[in-house]
């Protein structure tokens, strides 16, 4: 019997358990797991709460549709029934531009205009940017001297305003990190490949979205998925698709030694024996975990920094919800000296979270510009973002309800030279056979991402172990 440690409950190290559950149970294989989790409950960042008939993500709320993997699992658990899309007939972003809400215009994509008549009329943008915009279509063909940040390549196409109008707030929202730091090639790499291929953005954009069009069979896709009862549905599936018996739930890995034929797991004080280890936690904690067998590994995966933040749920009653704005939520540039990033109006984007006499607003501190509000008390939390949507929406009404959540570390930062990092790596880490690495801090930090990680690091260590069948769900084949 040949025996996988899977180190990490989140959703990255719950797929890989799932996938050699799957080997195990389906295929037969000669293979057990054991899942080891620090703290009392698997999930990692995936926390859904009721409260009041509300729904609540206290993580993540959802995922992109067109990043598969996430979706596919699903499917693969038996709850592809449960898939719920985005309410995309009410979808409209605001952006908060001195101190007013400006509705995104219709046709700017991410933050590529393709539309002319909406974004010349939108009061989103300065008549420098609109210039900047028209001028954008003639852009030569570019590629960049090595990697650079998102903020110097949307400057070079639409001017420093673009960068802190939508880049970063958009940035802020997925990442909770910054565009003046952020690396293109690793977080917007088709940006990269457009500009080296037709110059324009706006030209790119169009091409591919004709392109898109042409190949779209049926009605458009929502813009973003989730389930039914919440993101923690996923985690329970995939739980009961495990053997309980192999998961350790409060055991922290402290340590990884090489053995003769595989390694020696350290945790809770205890050592095991295991064929083969996939460290599925942010590299920090990898960091740690590798130190003693690799130190060049450590250094590496050290390096990778993240950002903590936190999200805030205020429910109101019927009369804040007449009086809200109708769309999914804004953003808020830096520019605005706010310490909100984003707010998101539950209500309109998944309107079942909600009964219809409630009013459910989600609002996302922190990020890598203000990771002091992780210090904050919960109240004092609550007294900020109030104070700030009274400022921006006029919203006086006390909450019915309210509940914070406290991120400390779990968004990955993806710095300039990100991509490099990750070769030296691989190269590393294929020097310590048997070890393979899941999770947000490589390539990719969404739920869809960190899936398809997952997948792939327990069929890269089950091929490894000569036990390997085809994953079903796994879609892409990139190294972990
Ligand atoms: C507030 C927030 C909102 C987000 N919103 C979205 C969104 O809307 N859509 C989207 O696609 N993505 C979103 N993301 C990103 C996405 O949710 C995460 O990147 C992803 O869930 C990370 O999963 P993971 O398993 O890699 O890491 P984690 O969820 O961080 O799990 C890692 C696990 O490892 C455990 N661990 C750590 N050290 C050890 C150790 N030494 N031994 C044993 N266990 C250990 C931890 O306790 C944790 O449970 C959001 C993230 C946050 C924080």
């Amino acid at each position: 019997m040949r025996r996988i440690a899977v180190v990490g409950g989140g959703i990255s190290g719950l797929s890989a358990a799932f996938a050699i559950e799957q080997e195990r149970i389906a295929r037969s294989a000669p293979v057990e797991y054991v899942l080891f989790e620090s703290s009392p409950r698997v999930g990692g960042v995936l926390v859904t709460d009721r409260v009041d008939g509300c729904l609540i993500e206290a993580g993540p709320d959802s995922f992109l549709t067109e990043k598969p993997w996430a979706a596919d699992l699903c499917r693969e658990l038996g709850v592809g029934d449960q898939l719920i899309g985005s309410n995309d007939a009410d979808r409209k972003t605001y952006i908060l531009v001195n101190g007013r809400l400006v509705v995104i215009p219709d046709g700017l994509m991410f933050m590529v205009p393709t539309k002319i008549l909406p974004t010349v009329l939108s009061p989103l943008f300065t008549v420098g940017t609109k210039l900047h915009m028209a001028r954008e279509w003639f852009h030569p063909p570019h590629t960049a001297n090595g990697d650079e940040t998102v903020a110097a390549l949307v400057e070079r196409h639409y001017g420093s305003e673009m960068v802190d109008r939508l880049a970063d707030p958009l940035l802020s929202g997925v990442y909770g990190g910054e565009a003046s730091q952020l690396s293109v090639r690793a977080v917007l790499p088709r940006f990269a490949e457009m500009e080296a291929q037709y110059g324009s953005l706006g030209r790119a954009m169009l091409a591919s979205r004709r392109k898109m069009a042409q190949m779209a069979k049926g009605a458009p896709r929502p813009l973003f998925t989730s389930l039914r009862d919440g993101m923690q549905q996923m985690v329970d599936s995939i739980l009961t698709r495990l053997t309980q018996s192999f998961l350790r739930t409060s055991t922290s890995v402290t340590d990884l030694k090489p053995a003769p034929d595989g390694w020696i797991v350290a945790a809770a004080g205890r050592s095991e024996a295991f064929d083969g280890v996939i460290l599925a936690v942010p590299t920090q904690a990898a960091a740690t975990i590798v130190r003693s067998a690799s130190p060049d590994l450590a250094t590496e995966l050290a390096t990778i920094q993240y950002s903590s933040s936190v999200t805030l749920t205020l429910g109101y009653g019927q009369s804040v919800r007449s009086a809200l704005p109708p769309g999914f939520g804004f953003l808020v540039p830096r520019s605005e000296g706010k310490r909100m990033l984003a707010c998101t109006f539950v209500h309109n984007k998944f309107p079942h979270r909600a009964p219809p006499d409630r009013a459910l607003v989600r609002c996302f501190l922190g990020g890598a510009r203000d990771q002091e509000i992780l210090e904050s008390s919960d109240e004092e939390i609550v007294v900020v973002a109030r104070k700030e949507l009274r400022e921006t929406l006029g919203l006086q009404a006390d909450p019915l309800f309210a509940r914070v959540y406290k991120w400390k570390g779990a968004m990955a930062q993806y710095g300039v030279g990100h991509l490099e990092r990750l070769e030296r790596i691989e190269r590393l880490r294929s020097q310590l056979p048997g070890l393979y690495l899941a999770g947000n801090g490589y390539r990719g930090i969404g739920v869809p991402d960190c899936v398809r990680s997952g997948l792939e690091a327990a069929r890269n260590s089950l091929e490894s172990l000569g036990l390997a069948q085809p994953l079903a769900s796994s879609g892409a084949r990139q190294p972990s």
